[in-house]
């Protein structure tokens, strides 16, 4: 079962407007939220995005947090969902194509739940990325429908073999096509802040919290390519990928090219965090 447009309808029977903005202009905003054992991890900072991100599109959401919060519950619910996910999405809504905001088109939401298992396998052996420039827009902080860039990198990776890149912006090191991004250097962690540049991960947050609760020293500063370098280990956090280290970055392992004592200190932290779910 979807939602859609104010109701639950199985997927076939969703019929999109041609003239919905998301179409044309990528004019919308999502969120992701995980499901582990049916319950919901950082709900809360979901919703609370999900309205960063529409006030910063000025997109009016169509239902009050205490209704999204109802309609991820229910879904989860009559889809049964164990360990998944739930996708959620609204347009600027549908009206003839012109780029300003129309006077009278209505948000609409979309949506959905889809079953994941968690990359288990992955996560124990690491992936490999490539460095990029990262041409993205300045309001990488809004979770938008707007993801050409993110696409095109992803498949860049994919291209040469990589699970992933690794954007800068002039050296700089941001996040990662569908995540963000840490190293470790002696012990300490290190991240781009959380400002327009990269989005405000909510898998960023709790990792942050959980390395402190470790004492592990942490640097929410900008790093570049070559400081990247000389790290010992590094890693991407997202909802999907939770704590997935970086063994190789552009053909060079990192560190000893397997991962390291703090990303698996961090991977059990977080396990026990799932573990504790209600
Ligand atoms: N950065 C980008 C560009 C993303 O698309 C995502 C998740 O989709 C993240 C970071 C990680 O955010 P979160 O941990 O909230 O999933």
């Amino acid at each position: 079962m979807y939602f859609f447009q104010d109701r639950y309808v199985p997927k076939e029977e969703i019929a999109v407007s041609p003239d919905d903005r998301g179409y044309y202009f990528g004019d919308g905003i999502y969120e992701v939220f995980r499901v582990y054992g049916g319950k919901v991890l950082e709900g809360k900072a979901h919703f609370q995005r999900f309205q960063r991100s529409a006030d910063g599109v000025r997109i009016q959401l169509p239902y009050s947090a205490e209704e999204l919060n109802s309609i991820v519950h229910k879904l989860i619910d009559v889809n049964q969902i164990a360990d998944g996910i739930v996708y959620m999405q609204v347009t600027r809504g549908a009206a003839p194509r012109a780029h300003a905001f129309p006077k009278q088109s209505e948000p609409i939401l979309l949506a959905y739940t889809s079953e994941m298992e968690r990359p288990l396998d992955t996560m124990r052996k690491g992936i490999s990325a490539v460095t990029l420039e990262d041409t993205r827009w300045l309001h990488c902080d809004l979770k938008t429908l707007n993801l050409l860039a993110n696409v095109i990198a992803k498949q860049h990776a994919l291209d040469q073999g990589a699970g992933d890149v690794i954007f800068h912006r002039s050296g700089t090191v941001t996040e990662s096509s569908s995540s963000n991004f840490m190293m470790v250097k002696q012990g300490e962690l290190y991240t781009h802040p959380a400002n327009n540049l990269v989005l405000h991960g909510i898998t960023r947050s709790v990792v942050l919290r959980l390395a402190k609760q470790l004492h592990i020293p942490v640097h929410e500063q900008p790093f570049t390519l070559e400081q990247l370098q000389l790290a010992d280990e590094a890693f991407l956090t997202s909802t999907t990928s939770e704590i997935m280290p970086v063994v190789q970055i552009d053909g060079r392992a990192v560190g000893d090219g397997i991962p390291g004592p703090v990303s698996r200190k961090l991977q059990a932290a977080f396990e026990q965090e799932i573990s504790e779910l209600t």
